[in-house]
């Protein structure tokens, strides 16, 4: 029995959504920042933890935006 990467519980078939390559209880399947809900297989992903494309992703993760810890600022 696969377990939801997110709550730890096991994931029955009826409640199952697969993204990531795991199995994601649907309501658990969530933007780790802003809580929104996910599709499966339309969503970013970083460290095994699903955020939304936007605006999250792209603020934290994507290229020119913040939360990279560089030391690199504005080159626009
Ligand atoms: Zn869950
Ligand atoms: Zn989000």
């Amino acid at each position: 029995m696969a377990k939801c990467p997110k709550c730890n519980k096991n994931v029955y078939f009826a409640e199952k959504v697969t993204s990531l390559g795991k199995d994601w209880h649907r309501p658990c399947l969530k933007c780790e920042k802003c809580g929104k809900t996910l599709n499966p297989g339309s969503h970013a992903e970083h460290d095994g933890k699903p955020y939304c494309n936007n605006p999250c992703y792209t603020a934290l993760f994507g290229p020119g935006g913040f939360g990279r810890g560089g030391t690199e600022s504005h080159k626009y």
